[in-house]
């Protein structure tokens, strides 16, 4: 494929079959932060873009951990204020590109405090550095949306740091087919929630609305291929469009009562986001009422046929047992994302949904029958 604007949203969104060519292209002749993982740094990746893009200087950091931390971030970033770095490129997956969206503000930004910024408005009203950022799994949409979820596990707390999108999103999916299957479907999961979560949303626009709808269509065709067949690059293709897509339209409307409900059981247990976001959507599609999602019947249909036998509620058991979730849910939720919900809820009904959410394959069949 070639390159190609997807929207008008402001990341320019380039499809490339090597991203190093693209990647070469995009790059000033700078000072370059590359943020991934200690995985890329070992399987030879970092040092082929150093070696393909000749005319950057690098700064390599991949100290990246899963659900980035507030103090590591602070940290980090007080590590490389010197270094008089003028571009960032994120590899890697969600946490990296988040790394990187919150290293590219700071550093456009050097008399800032992280904490102080992120307790204030959340809202970066500065403009960070040039960032590209290269996923390397398809899910999260991180590439395209304008927020960086930051971690205070300490305080038990999640922050969103707002208006940080990467200048350039440069998709290859060849970087996704080695992806065992658990890094697959988490993020794929975390996709197709927030295509949904962008449907079932206030905010929702007529452009939210299709580039969910395209996205769910695309996850349906395409994971399944892949979890049978992992090298399957046009399913590779299909699915990291979609997750952009998915990406998209959360840009435009931010996610919702899924999201809301994940957050503390990844604070709390460790639940992976892609599974904390998703083990509840046939239990809140069920709730809702098909109809209020204005998808088709067949659609419909085909998305839960997807999460049903994908059995989440054994994958929960592996974080917490089902009486214990319950017991110790807190239906206090972050308004920022709950309330983007379209029909006001209370704790019963979001007890009500964890229950469900146990017993996803009866209520799933009960529709299809
Ligand atoms: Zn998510």
């Amino acid at each position: 494929m070639s390159n190609m604007n997807l929207a008008t949203h402001k990341t320019k969104v380039i499809y490339s079959d090597n991203y190093l060519v693209a990647l070469n292209d995009e790059l000033a002749n700078s000072k370059v932060l590359l943020v991934t993982s200690d995985s890329f740094k070992r399987r030879g990746i970092v040092k082929n873009v150093i070696e393909h893009c000749g005319d950057a200087h690098f700064i390599v950091f991949d100290k990246v951990t899963p659900n980035p931390e507030l103090t590591d971030l602070q940290h980090w970033i007080n590590e490389l204020k010197s270094g008089s770095i003028t571009q960032v490129v994120a590899l890697g997956g969600g946490s990296v590109i988040d790394t990187a969206k919150v290293m590219a503000y700071m550093l456009a930004n050097l008399d800032v405090e992280l904490k102080t910024s992120l307790q204030q408005s959340s809202i970066a009203k500065t403009p960070s550095l040039p960032l590209i950022a290269i996923p390397t799994t398809s899910g999260t949409g991180s590439e395209v949306t304008p927020f960086a979820t930051v971690w205070d596990s300490a305080a038990q707390k999640k922050f969103s740091l707002a208006n940080v999108a990467p200048t350039v999103a440069i998709l290859d999916a060849h970087l996704t087919l080695s992806l065992p299957r658990q890094e697959t479907l988490y993020p794929a999961l975390d996709a197709l929630s927030h295509a949904l979560e962008s449907l079932w949303n206030k905010n929702r626009t007529v452009q939210s609305q299709e580039h969910a709808i395209q996205a769910i269509e695309g996850i349906c065709e395409a994971l399944p291929q892949i979890l049978e067949n992992a090298q399957n690059l046009t399913a590779r293709k299909t699915l990291q469009q979609a997750a952009t897509l998915a990406g998209l339209a959360i840009s435009h409307t931010k996610t919702a009562i899924a999201h809301a409900i994940s957050y503390p059981l990844t604070i709390k247990y460790g639940m992976p986001h892609g599974l904390a976001c998703s083990f509840t959507l046939v239990a809140i599609m069920h709730e809702l009422g098909y109809e209020k999602l204005n998808l088709s019947i067949d659609l419909v249909d085909t998305i839960l046929e997807l999460l049903v036998g994908l059995d989440l509620d054994k994958e929960i058991v592996k974080f917490i047992d089902w009486q214990t979730l319950v017991e110790q849910f807190d239906p206090n939720l972050d308004p920022s994302r709950a309330d983007n919900f379209v029909i006001p809820i209370n704790s019963d009904w979001l007890i009500g949904i964890i229950n469900k959410s146990q017993q996803s394959k009866t209520i799933g069949e009960l529709h299809e029958a």
